[in-house]
């Protein structure tokens, strides 16, 4: 009988031990120690081939910083996957300010494989010889400019370790929450059931299981709407839910 590997991670980096970080505790970090996944942080350097273990070099053209060698970074991919089962291809990933935003559609996809293989760039970035002759898909975590890649990763890694089975307490939770439908999450309350004047929506204590979700979708709905409407425009009108919306959920006290 043959047991399939666990989800892993493989992360090129020159700063290893920037992992686990995060991801060594709570949720990711028990999978991690019970064996659910697996990570492996790569050092780029221990690739370099010249005395001083050079990683970079001047940008060709000119211009400020630094750049990723293409030779240093392809060895050390190259390196990464030396072993590897070539039947179950890995997605090559990038992280990256140019790349295309990441979503909860591609983290339920990379969550689906192997597990990916991770660059985490420096610098001003990396040789663009090694993106295409690689083929790295380049992801970005949003429109803003991290000094590298590493924080990227450990987030994209978060996303999908806490999808893997077994890694959340109720695996229902990941099919309820912002983007899983398309939407963000609706409001959530919890005990107690005043609290600095303000009760929990009636609604949600009625024991009533279809208007809870009908409430939630409506809420879901509207906050979508005035927050995301690049995702609201994207949703299928599902009647009677859209339609009959009108108000936006600035007063969590209504029913
Ligand atoms: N010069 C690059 C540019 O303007 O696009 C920025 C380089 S940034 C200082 C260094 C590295 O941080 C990048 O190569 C990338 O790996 C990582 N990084 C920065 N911002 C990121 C983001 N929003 N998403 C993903 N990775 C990011």
């Amino acid at each position: 009988m043959t047991t399939s590997s666990p989800w892993r991670a493989t992360v090129l980096t020159l700063f290893p031990e920037m992992f686990p970080g995060p991801l060594g505790v709570s949720l990711a970090g028990r999978a991690l120690a019970s064996g659910v996944w697996e990570l492996e942080a790569r050092d780029i350097r221990a690739s370099a081939t010249d005395r001083h273990r050079s990683v970079d070099d001047t940008p060709a053209g000119g211009g400020p910083g630094m750049v990723l060698r293409a030779d240093v970074l392809a060895a050390a991919i190259d390196a990464a996957e030396i072993g590897q089962d070539s039947s179950k291809e890995r997605p090559r990933l990038l992280m990256s300010p140019r790349g295309r935003p990441l979503t909860q559609a591609r983290v339920v996809e990379l969550t689906q494989g192997p597990g990916p293989l991770i660059v985490c760039g420096r610098f001003e970035g990396i040789d663009q010889r090694v993106i295409d002759g690689r083929g790295l898909e380049e992801v970005s975590i949003g429109d803003y400019v991290l000094s590298g890649g590493e924080i990227a990763a450990l987030a994209l890694i978060d996303a999908c370790v806490r999808l893997l089975p077994g890694v959340m307490g109720k695996e229902a939770s990941g099919t309820e929450e912002s983007f899983s439908d398309g939407l963000l999450e609706y409001p959530q309350y919890t005990r107690p059931q005043l609290f600095e004047g303000v009760p929990i929506p009636e609604i949600l204590t009625s024991g009533d299981h279809a208007k809870v979700a009908a409430w939630r979708r409506a809420e879901s709905e509207a906050l979508t709407a005035a927050r995301r409407p690049d995702l609201s425009a994207q949703i299928p009108v599902k009647a009677p839910n859209r339609a009959g919306r009108q108000k936006t959920p600035k007063n969590k006290t209504d029913g």
